[in-house]
This record gives structure tokens, C-alpha cells and sequence, in this order.
């Protein structure tokens, strides 16, 4: 009876975005390379095809690389001005190594991280699932379904819909 169980779809583990994303594998199998440079996304997975598309980390790496490597290491910087009074050399020789390390190393594995967990818990934007009435009972109902400047419409139909179903 377990024999005529037909062919199961393949069921990817869950892995974590932390771990995936800091060695830079791709989110789904793990093995694949999420880069084709130093932080340039690859197309998709070479392993297991994935489309790296819905990868979005935008601003996010840079957010994080600002509020807690920057900035650190401009207090870093400063505090060896005011505490030992450093020299021009010795904050080019000391401060410029800190940050470069603090600033650029952690990019590839933020992003790295931040596109596996957008896969990982399926981050993207809203959508309508159901049909909607946003103008009230009496307005018009907005359908589910691919958007509709995607089937020719440019105009704004949406608030002359509106218009003519509140009069
Ligand atoms: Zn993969």
C-alpha cells in the first residue's frame, strides 16, 4: 500500500538564513553560490536553480555596516585623538585598517544573511488575495490578480472608479 504513493515534490530543508547567508550559499539547498562577485547577487542557484529575483536587501547591509561599524569606528578614531593625542600617521596606520574591517568586511555576509532571510520567511511585498472593496460597501471592488498596469491600463482607474461608483 506505501508503494503506490505517487512521486513526493522534492522538500528542501529549512536552513538557517544566519548560516547560509554569512558563508554565502544559497538560501534553499545550501550549496549553490548567492554571489557572482564581491556583492553582486548570481542570477539563481547553480545547484538547485532557485531565481535569486525576489532578493531585495536594498538599503539594508549599509543600514547595518553604518549603525554598527561606522559609526564605532569613528568613536574608535576619536577616542584615540582625545585619550593619546595620536598622530597623523598613527591614525592613518591604525584607524584606516579599523575601518576598512569594520566597514567593509561585514557587507558580503549582512547581505548574504539579509537575502536568505527574505527567503526564509518569505518577505515581499503586500498583496490582495481576495477581492477588496477599499472605498467602501458602495465602491467599486478591487479583484485579486496580476497588477493592472500590467494589462495595458496607465490610467488612474482606480479613483474613477471610485468616483463614478460613489455618485
Ligand atoms: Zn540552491
Amino acid at each position: 500500500m506505501a508503494d503506490a504513493v505517487p512521486e513526493a515534490p522534492i522538500v528542501w530543508p529549512k536552513l538557517e538564513p544566519i548560516r547560509t547567508g554569512i558563508a554565502g550559499r544559497c538560501p534553499r539547498c545550501g550549496e549553490g553560490r548567492l554571489f557572482a562577485g564581491l556583492l553582486t547577487l548570481a542570477k539563481g542557484c547553480d545547484q538547485c536553480g532557485l531565481s535569486y529575483d525576489f532578493a531585495d536587501p536594498a538599503d539594508g547591509p549599509a543600514f547595518f555596516v553604518i549603525c554598527f561599524g561606522c559609526v564605532p569606528a569613528v568613536v574608535f578614531a576619536l577616542m584615540l585623538e582625545i585619550w593619546w593625542s595620536a598622530s597623523w600617521l598613527t591614525q592613518l596606520l591604525v584607524t584606516g585598517p579599523v575601518l576598512l574591517a569594520t566597514c567593509l568586511a561585514p557587507l558580503r555576509p549582512l547581505k548574504g544573511w539579509l537575502v536568505c532571510s527574505q527567503y526564509f520567511f518569505k518577505a515581499g511585498e503586500g498583496r490582495i488575495n481576495r477581492p477588496w472593496k477599499p472605498y467602501g460597501a458602495n465602491g467599486p471592488t478591487v479583484m485579486p490578480g496580476p497588477s493592472r498596469r500590467a494589462e495595458g491600463d496607465h490610467g488612474d482607474h482606480g479613483g474613477a472608479a471610485a468616483r463614478r461608483g460613489t455618485r
